[in-house]
């Protein structure tokens, strides 16, 4: 009989952990996820760019012997990379490396335990929606029903999600929280219309006590799957059950949401996850260091986290290169070599360093009004219009929240909700507006990149 991946891969790291130093094992092997092996091919996985390419550059020819005799055959290796991989990545303590390679399995829910409200750090960009979601968990379905939490990307939404999910995981072990992702939740629906069980797949997720479906957005434009979704809702709502979804923006702002979901996502409570300051960023990076064991000096933590703002995955990722490098070479880090070692990360950051400024500054250039205008408090619609294209680009360009934007404008949150709506709607129907809107787009991004 042929042997599984799981019994193949773990043969081949005992292989490995003779042949390598018990450090370089720890921190090099056991850190790989074995995805498949199909074919005369292996689909390893590691949690960032940096594991990958150390490992390709240094192991790879001893992890490839090692699969080749416990297998028996020459086995192709794909070694890729899944950020979402980095919070699972082990502590260094040796004990722990059996439970890591298991634990990947999913036990009784298919959650990840790293994600709790423990390991989730609180700041003023998150605090009201940590409070939500401890809120939802303590009492499902009657705190908050259902929970919409949005934000960009890397922001800890699936966090938090998840965080809800093992919290009354582990009130109630015998309730049923689901989790799934909404592109998941998709592909089953297709596969059950394939396979003529729908009726399996509809108990699996109306009789869960707590449903959690992440990136929602996904749905958007998928018409037969919106359908399908009203009525999981529905029949989840009714029983009183617990949903919780996330999405990258307000329902309200996703092109092609049936309006019958949008205003059931906003019948209980909608919380954003906005950027974190650096105070925060700086405490997300202390707490990684600890469930690590890392240790890195305070001004070093403190560089990093003035650099990268905008994405916490990213940050991780920067975290874990430093550390990786410090704890390799045995060098002290410094700031050009930090500057080196992040080159790559600080580049995307600044690329993404668009700021309201800049686009007040250009739009108001380009429809031939005075940036005093366009930020005080006249009315006439030969600015009114411009100064909701601002905020419309403010919103979809930089990742600052409704309320900062509003202060930019000197307008509240209300207005610039509105003025988003209004210019998503009309560029739908207008071809010159969309050319015009591209055309600013390029001019923000133009210039955010030569200030950088
Ligand atoms: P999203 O789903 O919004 O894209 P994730 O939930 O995947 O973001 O978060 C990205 C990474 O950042 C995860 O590893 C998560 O643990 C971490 N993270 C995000 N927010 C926090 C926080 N407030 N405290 C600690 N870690 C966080
Ligand atoms: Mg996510």
């Amino acid at each position: 009989m042929r042997k599984d991946k799981d019994t193949l891969w773990e043969e081949a790291c005992r292989h490995l952990e003779e042949t390598l130093p018990k450090d370089i094992f720890e921190k090099w092997i056991a850190v790989i996820q074995c995805r498949s092996i199909e074919e005369g091919k292996v689909v390893l996985v590691v949690g960032n760019d940096f594991y990958q390419s150390w490992l390709v550059e240094h192991y790879l020819p001893l992890i490839r012997k090692a699969l080749t005799a416990v297998s028996g055959n020459e086995l192709q290796i794909d070694l890729t990379v899944d950020y979402s991989l980095i919070s699972e990545q082990p502590e260094e303590k040796p004990e722990k490396r059996h439970s890591i390679l298991s634990s990947r399995k999913p036990a009784e829910t298919n959650l990840n335990k790293n994600y709790t409200f423990d390991s989730f750090v609180v700041g003023p960009s998150n605090q009201f929606a940590h409070a939500a979601s401890m809120a939802s968990a303590q009492s499902p379905s009657r705190a908050y029903n259902p929970l919409f939490i949005y934000g960009d990307v890397g922001l800890g939404k699936t966090h938090l999600m998840q965080a809800i999910g093992n919290f009354i995981h582990s009130k109630n072990s015998r309730g049923k929280v689901c989790y799934t992702t909404c592109e998941s939740f998709v592909n089953e629906y297709i596969e059950a219309l394939q396979t003529n069980s729908l009726a399996k797949f509809r108990k699996k997720y109306r009789t869960t006590d707590a449903l959690l479906i992440d990136d929602i957005h996904f749905l958007a434009g998928k018409d037969r799957m919106q359908e399908e979704f009203f009525h999981t809702f529905n029949a989840i709502f009714e029983n009183h059950k617990q949903i919780v979804m996330t999405s990258d923006r307000p329902a309200g702002e996703l092109a092609g949401l049936a309006p019958r979901l949008v205003s059931r996502f906003e019948w209980g409570l909608v919380v954003e996850l906005e950027s974190p300051d650096v105070e925060t960023r700086v405490a997300i990076l202390r707490k990684k260091c600890e469930q690590l064991n890392l240790s890195i000096e305070q001004s070093l933590l403190f560089y990093i986290a003035e650099r990268i703002s905008s994405n916490i995955r990213r940050l991780e990722g920067a975290l874990i290169r430093v550390a990786s490098y410090v704890s390799l070479t045995g060098q002290a880090m410094d700031r050009s070599k930090l500057e080196y070692l992040l080159r790559d990360t600080l580049d995307q950051e600044q690329k993404h360093a668009v700021s309201i400024e800049g686009i007040q500054k250009l739009v108001a250039e380009h429809y031939d009004i005075r940036l005093g205008d366009l930020v005080g408090p006249k009315r006439p619609q030969n600015i009114a219009w411009p100064r909701q294209v601002a905020m419309y680009l403010s919103r979809t360009m930089t990742n600052q929240s409704f309320p900062v934007i509003g202060n930019a404008f000197g307008r509240n949150h209300a207005t610039i909700v509105h003025a988003c709506q209004l210019v998503e709607r009309r560029q739908t129907e207008d071809l010159k507006l969309r050319q015009t809107l591209s055309l600013l787009r390029q001019r923000v991004s133009h210039s955010t990149q030569k200030a950088g």
